[in-house]
């Protein structure tokens, strides 16, 4: 393996790992260097979001979700009772394990078969241009790499509040609690944001009585109110306990249990838990990545500062995905790693950002794209708005859920969709054609003359289109 490359990617996270593939097929010689193992002692590629995020979280969210459907007779009204329902939790894990495995592998494969050479090892910048791969057990350097243009895409960890200090058993972070050995009975869990409600839901669905505490007064602030509202409505009748305006100081350990201090309304409260998962949010992860003499720019939140073309202050370096802040989601970074990798093979490249979409893999799932009604508002700007429950919908009736509902916002002069929102069945797949529409500059006049099959839930979005005109047929106007 020689040690001159044309780029050197540090970080094997979505953000990483598809900008290597990309520059591959752009002819560039490639390297990704990524220090994370997986569960054994194998180095473990694909980032946070394969290993301890993304893929994990959903494998739990189908099983757990699974599991309470056949626990509470969920399938009665189809004719199907059961009886005997049993968890097996070490195997419910177990296929989480395996399926992070089989994709995490996948990786290595996907780096083999398009020429990008794998490195085991932490990634340090020393110059514009060379990277010394370290050993993370003993910080020894094993050799030094260069290369014309280097991209960092080394993500973000979980925060930690001061006075919470994780200790990997009671009071743990998002990735431990991929992973409990035993459902605890009493769960609490700091944040009530996307990382805080999908992991509930997954342990009150298989048993865990589940608080969650939130600082904010609103409940997800950064969804459309009406969304938000609908979606507490829901959260609470499943049995969460969402405590608003909940902000934790501390938590002390007792023997076999853990008591939280938090105040709300300026008053002191406590909580008592068997586990404590601490889901405030992430930070960007920088550790031993720059030498000191580095002049890489970071803000004051620690993010590494880029340009539009994602160039950071020392020019031959880029830098992509969480690390360098804005929502930190995984589809954000792939697509930033797309554009990079053009960038550095000769290519123009742009992302549209007012096109990401956000998803929350609750039950209902939350789906939206594009601005909230409120920020509309807020910024000015007239809009129609046309929304339709799913109970309108044939097959959300087949599908025996017919919760929620799907609004879109356009533009009240041009008609150009501004914004959808959806909650409900499927709504993460579903948004995938409102982005596509915002992406094409569609009007919700576009979505109104596109046919949709029937019966499917993508109607929902067909008539909510419709209703921005007074126009739906499946409601009363
Ligand atoms: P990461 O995925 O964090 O990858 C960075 C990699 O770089 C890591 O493997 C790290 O070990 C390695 N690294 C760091 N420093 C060095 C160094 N110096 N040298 C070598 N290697 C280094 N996003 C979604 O879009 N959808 C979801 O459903 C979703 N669910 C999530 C659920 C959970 C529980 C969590 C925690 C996150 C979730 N996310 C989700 C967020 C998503 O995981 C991140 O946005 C995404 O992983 C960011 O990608 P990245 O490539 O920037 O960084
Ligand atoms: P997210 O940013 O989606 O990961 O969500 C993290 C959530 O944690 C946010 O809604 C924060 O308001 C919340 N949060 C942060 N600090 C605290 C705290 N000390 N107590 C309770 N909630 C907090």
């Amino acid at each position: 393996m020689s040690n001159s490359y044309d780029l050197i990617v540090i970080g094997a996270g979505p953000g990483g790992y598809v900008a290597a593939l990309r520059a591959a097929q752009l002819g560039l010689n490639t390297v990704c260097i990524d220090s994370r193992k997986g569960k054994g002692t194998k180095p473990a590629l694909g980032g946070t979001c394969l290993n301890v995020g993304c893929i994990p979280s959903k494998a739990l969210l189908e099983s757990s979700e699974h599991y309470e459907q056949l626990q509470t007779q969920g399938l009665k009204s189809h004719g199907i009772t059961t009886q005997g329902v049993e968890l097996d939790l070490p195997r419910l894990i177990g296929r989480k394990n395996k399926l992070v495995d089989r994709l995490t592998g996948g990786i290595s494969m996907l780096f083999k078969a398009n020429g990008v050479d794998s490195i085991y090892g932490q990634g340090k910048i020393v110059s514009p241009t060379q990277v010394e791969v370290v050993d993370p057990l003993t910080g020894k350097p094993s050799q030094t790499l260069t290369a014309d243009h280097i991209i960092i895409a080394t993500g973000s960890e979980p925060t930690s509040l001061p006075d919470v200090p994780f200790d990997g058993d009671r009071i743990i972070d998002s990735s431990d609690a991929l992973d409990f050995s035993e459902v605890p009975r009493r769960l609490v869990v700091i944040g009530a944001g996307v990382i805080g409600l999908e992991l509930g839901s997954v342990w009150r669905r298989l048993g865990s009585e589940v608080t969650l505490l939130e600082a904010m007064p609103d409940f997800l602030p950064e969804a459309d109110r009406q969304i938000a509202q609908e979606a507490k409505k829901q959260f609470i009748r499943q049995g969460l306990n969402i405590k608003l305006g909940a902000r934790v100081a501390s938590a002390a350990q007792q023997k076999d249990e853990i008591t939280i201090s938090y105040s709300s309304n300026q008053e002191h409260h406590t909580e008592i838990a068997d586990k404590l998962i601490v889901a405030i949010g992430r930070r960007p992860f920088t550790e031993s990545l720059l030498s000191p003499d580095s002049s890489i720019a970071l803000d004051d939140n620690g993010f590494i500062v880029v340009d539009p073309q994602w160039r950071t202050s020392v020019s031959s370096i880029y830098a992509i995905g969480d690390v360098i802040g804005g929502p930190m989601l995984a589809h954000k970074a792939s697509e930033e790693g797309i554009a990079v990798a053009e960038l550095i093979a000769g290519q123009k490249a742009a992302l549209s950002y007012d096109a990401i979409p956000s998803i929350i893999y609750t039950s209902p799932e939350i789906a939206w794209v594009g601005r909230t009604a409120l920020q509309l508002k807020n910024d000015g700007i007239q809009f129609n708005e046309g929304s339709i429950p799913f109970a309108a919908i044939g097959r959300a009736h087949a599908l025996g859920n017919t919760t929620g509902f799907v609004k879109i916002l356009a533009h009240s002069e041009t008609d150009r969709i501004l914004g959808v929102h959806i909650i409900g069945p499927q709504a993460s797949e579903l948004i995938g054609e409102a982005v596509l529409a915002m992406e094409f500059q569609g009007s919700s006049e576009d979505l109104a003359r596109t046919i949709h099959a029937h019966p499917t839930l993508s109607e929902a979005l067909h008539e909510a289109a419709l209703a921005v005109e007074d126009r739906a047929l499946h409601r009363v106007n």
